[in-house]
């Protein structure tokens, strides 16, 4: 708590005397007035923590300031104790329905105003604290609404502008290529490249309708390693190549006879891989490896990055969580891809978590049933 301030309407010198020595043995700040005219704008200006009235003055009555102190935008919250020789009840009830808080009838011992301003303090104390978080609440609902309507308006456009043009162009790259109308081995590649970057386009795009949806169908076929392999290298290989990052695949020699959602699979690895090659180190290498356990298959991608604190393990998979410091710092994104990964984890009847790597990075892992 800031130095308190009191002050004072008195024209009795010896009160106003007693009550600043007081003041300032405590420390507080004080001012004092022996007249009513001018006081509200002075309290204005002095800005007060407290306020003591005498009643009867001798150009107005301290009853009258209080009101118009209740008025004040910059004084209405300010404690006005009464301070009067009249005790009697009427004076009293008086006091309270003209805004005051409290009354001290006169002559006063001081340690009495003292334990009563103490209490008044520590309240408004309390009281702007709570107006301060309140505010501070508002401000973030605010930002958070504004956040989320931004969210909403992204979607809306990815809904209704993307999905339809980017599949339009996959088709007529893929069309381009397999036609045989250009055959020099070099602009195969090139239209090959454009196609891999439209189909990661429309997974990033599906992955959010999907989530939006917050529902996935799955179609269970026997999992290819062979496919996998070649659809995640053609998607990964230009952003590996480019950040110098190998990527190794640590398969199972013969695939594990497991049903599942293939497309699924493809699209959880997918981010997995995006982001294990976004967020860790150039020339670091990338680990893909399955394997069969007895409940199922085991699919994990593992990097040297920066790795996840453990406090963050579980909220990365929150839709638009992202981490301020390490991971997320200075990459573009808009935290869906592990939030999409749950949901089609959860679609596969498996897991997906997170866990450190040795001696560095992360290593996220899908369980699914065989
Ligand atoms: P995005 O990649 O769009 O940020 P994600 O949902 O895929 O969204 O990831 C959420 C956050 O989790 C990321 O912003 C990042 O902070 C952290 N993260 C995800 N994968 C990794 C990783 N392999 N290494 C370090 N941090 C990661």
């Amino acid at each position: 708590m800031s130095v308190p301030k009191v002050f004072l309407l008195e024209d009795e010198p010896s009160v106003c005397a007693l009550i600043k020595d007081f003041a300032e043995s405590e420390g507080w700040g004080f001012k004092c007035l022996d007249h009513c005219g001018g006081s509200v704008a002075a309290m204005r200006e002095f800005q007060p923590d407290a306020v003591l009235l005498d009643v009867a003055l001798p150009d107005g009555d301290g009853y009258e300031v209080c009101r118009q102190l209740r008025k004040d935008a910059a004084l209405k919250k300010v404690p006005a104790i009464f301070l009067t020789a009249k005790g009697d009840v009427q004076s009293r009830l008086k006091g309270f329905e003209a805004g005051g808080q409290d009354y001290v009838s006169k002559p006063f011992d001081i340690r009495e105003l003292r334990a009563r301003l103490y209490a008044h303090l520590a309240l408004k104390h309390e009281k702007d604290v709570l107006l301060r978080e309140k505010d501070a609440l508002l401000r973030e609902k605010g930002v958070f609404l504004v956040r989320e309507r931004l969210q909403q308006d992204m979607l809306d456009m990815v809904v209704h502008d993307l999905r339809t043009p980017l599949t339009t162009i996959k088709g007529t790259l893929e069309w381009v290529r397999t036609s045989g109308l250009i055959s020099a081995g070099e602009y195969e590649t090139l239209l090959k490249n454009a196609e891999d970057a439209a189909e990661w386009a429309i997974f990033m795009v599906n992955d959010m309708l999907d989530l939006h949806c917050g529902k996935l169908r799955v179609e269970r076929r026997p999992l290819d390693f062979r496919e996998l392999t070649q659809r995640l290298e053609s998607l990964f290989h230009l952003q590996a190549q480019a950040r110098r990052m190998p990527i190794s695949f640590d398969w199972p020699a013969a695939d594990p006879a497991v049903e599942t959602d293939s497309m699924l699979v493809l699209r959880i690895l997918a981010n997995l891989l995006s982001n294990a090659i976004k967020f860790s180190p150039q020339n670091s290498p990338v680990r893909l490896g399955a394997r069969r356990g007895s409940g199922g298959l085991r699919l994990e991608v593992e990097d040297r990055g920066p790795g996840i604190p453990d406090a963050e393990k579980e909220r990365i998979f929150i839709k638009h969580y992202r981490l301020k410091e390490g991971g997320g710092q200075g990459v573009p994104g808009f935290g869906i891809g592990l939030a999409f990964c749950r949901l089609a984890a959860g679609a596969l009847e498996g897991r997906i978590w997170v866990e450190d790597a040795a001696p560095m990075g992360s290593r996220f892992v899908l369980d699914i049933p065989a």
